[in-house]
């Protein structure tokens, strides 16, 4: 066996955009693709929040830089997108990981409700892929890692928006995968389980509902943001370069039961 021909997790001389960087989960993959070697560029709506964490990222010896763009509205994508190429060149890795979620149920869900979850989590991800995929098809070369959820998969009370978009998700990454591997571009999702971040704070206030999620595990404990580093290297190197069109759960195992 000849070692030489092994590909690496590494990720040097490589640029990756993760939208929503500023907090949560995406800034845990944005950490996981600085540490491998990535330049990363984070986004977000907040100059201030993303200039904070650029400033603190960069002191700890990674190589951040930010641009602020609403994933919603395509004029800011396609500027952001733009600003990276004239500044870098290249884009080899997207993270389309931008979501947000408004839980109610069925019969409480206002059609303002259903159009931000929407927009947000579904249009955004179609936008900002569609204008990384100009600049990977022209690279012939690119991974691309779209954010769903558990909830792209399965069901459950007050999700209403919010599984409706990270269903597209998943049959999105599907479609793109099979569109794009002649340009040799990857793309897959991860779908988490509930991970500690911002958007779960207070909904995991919930001591009863907390300990539902932690049974509905096989590992026994809700996700850390640190949980999504490795499958995020995984699919951003050239170790998944045989992987593609794929919704990789990152769930404790609660959906395989
Ligand atoms: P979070 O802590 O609330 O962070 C969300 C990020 O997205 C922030 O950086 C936010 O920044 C940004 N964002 C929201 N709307 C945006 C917009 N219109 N344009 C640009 N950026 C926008 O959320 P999280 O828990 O880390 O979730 C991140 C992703 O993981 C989401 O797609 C979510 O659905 C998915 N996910 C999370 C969990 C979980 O348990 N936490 C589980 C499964 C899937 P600004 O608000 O400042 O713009």
């Amino acid at each position: 066996m000849n070692i030489s021909n092994f590909p690496s997790f590494r990720l040097d001389g490589k640029v990756a955009l993760v939208t929503g960087g500023s907090k949560g989960i995406g800034l845990a993959m944005a950490c996981a693709l600085g540490i491998n070697g990535a330049k990363v560029i984070i986004s977000s709506r907040k100059a201030d929040e993303l200039q904070k964490v650029v400033e603190e990222m960069n002191n700890q010896g990674l190589d951040f830089s930010w641009i602020q763009a609403d994933v919603t509205n395509k004029e800011q994508v396609d500027n952001m997108v733009n600003e990276i190429i004239e500044h870098h060149g290249q884009l080899d890795i997207l993270v389309n990981n931008a979501g947000m979620n408004i839980r109610k149920p069925l019969v409480e869900v206002e059609e303002s409700d259903w159009d931000k979850v929407l927009n947000t989590n579904l249009k955004g991800i179609f936008l900002v892929g569609q204008a990384a995929a100009k600049q990977m098809i022209k690279q012939k070369n690119g991974k691309i890692i779209n954010i769903s959820s558990i909830l792209g998969g399965i069901g459950m009370p007050s999700q209403t928006s919010y599984a409706a978009s990270k269903g597209g998700i998943n049959q999105l990454t599907k479609v793109w995968a099979s569109e794009l591997s002649p340009y040799n571009i990857h793309v897959n999702a991860v779908a988490p389980a509930y991970i500690k971040t911002p958007m779960t704070a207070t909904w995991l206030q919930d001591e009863q509902r907390y300990k539902e999620i932690v049974g509905n595990t096989m590992v026994n404990r809700i996700g850390d943001q640190e949980d999504l580093a490795g499958p995020i290297v995984f699919l951003a190197s050239g170790a998944s370069n045989y992987v593609t069109g794929q919704v990789l759960h990152v769930d404790g195992g609660w959906t395989a039961k």
